[in-house]
């Protein structure tokens, strides 16, 4: 259940924002749930996940409530992953947090393994040995002609 919230644009102006009194990273929007912020602004915020992966693996994601990217409006979700380029940069930087790698994530949709219903991209730094692991296995091997057919059927379900 979502539902429209009023909020300051910022500008002055009030703007709609999205939110879902029982999602948890809207409570951590609105400061009713604790977390570690790295970085805020008008449309993002980014903390530090709760159960990392490895250290510094963070979140970053919109404020306003939206269960998949299908719904996020194109402004909010190119700046979110301007953030995450620019937090990116962070974590490389940072002398303490190592980081050689980057894996950048974001699960849409519980089937794609997606457990807080807001969506979010995860920033994991990575180095040689760190012990995580990715397990990704070949479910289907294509025949011939099955791509070129496949990226025909994706290009007709595309919307402009
Ligand atoms: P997903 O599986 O949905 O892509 O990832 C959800 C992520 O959110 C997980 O990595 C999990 O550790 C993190 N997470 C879940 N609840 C909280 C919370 O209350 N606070 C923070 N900081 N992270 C959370
Ligand atoms: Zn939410």
């Amino acid at each position: 259940m979502s539902r429209q919230l009023r909020r300051n644009g910022g500008d002055g102006s009030l703007a709609d924002m999205n939110t879902d009194p029982s999602c948890i990273f809207c409570k951590i929007v609105a400061g009713e749930a604790p977390a570690a912020i790295v970085a805020e602004d008008e449309v993002t915020l980014a903390f530090m996940d709760i159960n990392p992966l490895t250290p510094g693996h963070l979140l970053v994601i919109p404020r306003e409530h939206h269960e998949s990217i299908a719904t996020i409006r194109g402004s909010v979700l190119s700046h979110m992953v301007l953030i995450g380029q620019w937090l990116a940069a962070a974590l490389r930087a940072s002398p303490e947090i190592r980081t050689e790698g980057i894996n950048l994530y974001l699960a849409d949709g519980s089937a794609a393994g997606q457990e807080v219903p807001h969506s979010h991209l995860h920033l994991v730094p990575r180095w040689p040995g760190d012990g995580f692991r990715i397990r990704a296995e070949r479910t289907w091997s294509p025949g011939p002609g099955d791509l070129e057919e496949m990226a025909a059927q994706i290009r007709d379900a595309a919307t402009d």
